[in-house]
């Protein structure tokens, strides 16, 4: 039996210790913080979120182990679903760091399609890639990568299932994902706060896409990230200990 603590351990490993697993702790937002249901389908952010404030990542361990059971995740993909929870996560602090990240809510949420796309995209290749960073993680990818169509599969709302059309385009025009970021990111900011558009995004990376725009940005202007550090993760104590 593994137990999240063994798993929080292995992922420490897998990050070189850039993510440092520090403990439970008992002052979690995630009770108040989490009131979506999984019937309408997988949000990481209620299984984990990322605290902008201290810059530490707190998993919910009740509200994981709640879609690790809904979502028949079984065996040693339950690895690989952590890591992928921990790493959409580890991307937000990237965005925070990078201070690319704008606060909007619904559909304009930008972060969550680049985020999903960057975790999933991470397990894949065995390493998180984002302007000036890169990190190889310590995986073997063969292991891991067999459990991605079953996670990438998954219901999600938008704009977290944004994150396919993102994959269709970067692949498929041999794009670099952190371009298209700030070009999509400079467009939202333009937008008002909310948009009655759920495809808003997809339409704004056509557009961006199609137009080559993204390749206009001058590699000088590209932002850098300094000071990535290391991000603290704790399990919330809302919940007793579950084992897998
Ligand atoms: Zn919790
Ligand atoms: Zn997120």
């Amino acid at each position: 039996m593994t137990g999240i603590s063994d798993i929080l351990r292995w992922i420490e490993d897998v990050y070189g210790g850039v993510l440092v697993y520090s403990g439970r702790r008992d002052d979690c937002l995630c009770e108040k913080k989490f009131t979506g249901g999984l019937e309408e389908g997988l949000v990481v952010d209620t299984l984990a979120y990322y605290d902008r404030e201290n810059k530490e990542i707190i998993i919910c361990e009740c509200n994981l182990s709640e879609s690790i059971r809904y979502f028949r995740i079984r065996g040693d993909a339950i690895k690989t679903y952590i890591l992928y929870v921990l790493t959409h996560e580890f991307c937000h602090h990237l965005l925070d760091v990078a201070k690319l990240s704008i606060d909007r809510s619904g559909v304009l949420k930008i972060d969550e399609p680049f985020c999903e796309f960057l975790a999933l995209n991470a397990i894949a290749t065995g390493s998180i890639h984002f302007l000036n960073f890169v990190l190889k993680l310590n995986i073997d990818t063969e292991s891991h990568k067999r459990f991605l169509p079953y996670i990438s599969m998954l219901p999600r709302p938008p704009p977290y299932k944004y994150f396919r059309e993102l994959f269709a385009r970067a692949y498929a025009l041999g794009l670099r994902i952190d371009r298209i970021y700030l070009c999509l990111l400079s467009k939202v900011a333009k937008l008002p706060v909310e948009s009655p558009d759920p495809n808003i995004l997809v339409r704004l990376l056509y557009i961006t896409t199609l137009s080559g725009e993204h390749n206009f940005i001058k590699m000088e202007n590209l932002p850098t990230l300094r000071n990535v550090g290391v991000a603290r993760v704790w399990i919330c104590g809302c919940s007793k200990k579950t084992t897998f």
